[in-house]
């Protein structure tokens, strides 16, 4: 929590920065509301929540009778854990049928921390004592297998890889068939990201999944965002919604110049909720979401 906190505070973030503004202030007054409103609205926050969250404070505020900013923390704090919503299950589904791995599958676009994610789901999940296997589907990029196979070695987990260019969605069967064979607990499956063609990717991933499904049922989707790239995620969001069922979102790189607000934008858009959040490029950078933290690490 602590690190968390120190990395949200740290970064550059618009949401951070005008909730430190607003609470900074000697009077909150007109002015102090607009620029509040306007610095919620460009940052990654969205519209509809910014100005909910501002009608909201202000209506709070002025039946309380705060007008002090170091009192209006308190119903800042509570407005804003509400808006991120504290009662989602954001727990993984691990439950797996005797005999048969809990499947988890990653998708998002190239390059927004997919490869990273699998593996660092991979340590936390060995360091719960689960049994863990990953699949390289990516097998468009020789690369990304090669890469998945060093996070495996360094968390200490096997990966299953196919040729270059082999079919993604058998590399993934191989996978999921030898977590029944090794009696594995968890079955990690890293898919390829490339939107350019989206009937493509739609056929692909798709069939990744069904195949998969001959063999154990697909317990989790997970979805990783990068949160740098603002609105660009939320479009890539709807796109993967549309080809897969999305169950979980991972936002990674919230270290550095996030934007914490896209969480609350993109949970609305797909309404499922955020699982976890990559902090970091080392495999312990990873920690379960939790709204009340979150809200935290952005007051500072
Ligand atoms: P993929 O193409 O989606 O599989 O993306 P990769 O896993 O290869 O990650 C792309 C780059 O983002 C790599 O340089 C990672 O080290 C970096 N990365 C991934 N997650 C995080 C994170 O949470 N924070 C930071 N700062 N970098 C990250």
């Amino acid at each position: 929590l602590v690190r968390l906190r120190r990395r949200l505070a740290t970064s550059n973030n618009a949401l951070a920065r005008a909730l430190a503004e607003l609470l900074s202030a000697d009077r909150i007054d007109e002015d102090t509301w607009d620029d509040f409103e306007s610095t919620l609205i460009t940052s990654d926050l969205g519209v509809g929540p910014s100005t909910e969250l501002v009608k909201k404070l202000r209506s709070e505020l002025a039946v309380e009778g705060i007008s002090e900013p170091a009192a209006a923390r308190d119903v800042l704090r509570a407005e804003l854990v509400a808006l991120v919503d504290p009662t989602l299950e954001r727990s993984l589904t691990l439950d797996h049928e005797p005999g048969l791995p809990a499947v988890i599958m990653l998708v998002g676009v190239n390059g927004t921390g997919k490869t990273t994610t699998v593996g660092k789901l991979g340590r936390m999940l060995v360091a719960q004592d689960k049994s863990v296997l990953f699949g390289a589907a990516d097998t468009f990029r020789a690369a990304a297998a090669e890469q998945l196979g060093t996070w495996g070695e360094r968390v200490g987990v096997q990966t299953v890889r196919g040729e270059e260019g082999a079919d993604p969605a058998s590399v993934a069967f191989n996978a999921v068939d030898e977590a029944i064979t090794q009696h594995a607990d968890v079955v990690l499956i890293d898919t390829a990201g490339r939107l350019h063609t989206k009937v493509g990717l739609m056929d692909e991933l798709g069939k990744v999944k069904r195949v998969i499904e001959k063999k154990a049922p697909v317990g989790e989707v997970l979805l990783v965002l990068d949160a740098t790239t603002g609105q660009n995620g939320l479009t890539q969001a709807r796109i993967f919604a549309e080809v897969v069922n999305v169950t979980g979102i991972v936002l990674t790189k919230l270290d550095g110049s996030a934007k914490g607000g896209i969480v609350v934008q993109v949970q609305r858009e797909l309404g499922v909720p955020v699982k976890f959040i990559g902090l970091g490029e080392g495999p312990d950078d990873l920690a379960p979401f939790d709204a009340e933290q979150f809200v935290d690490g952005l007051l500072g």
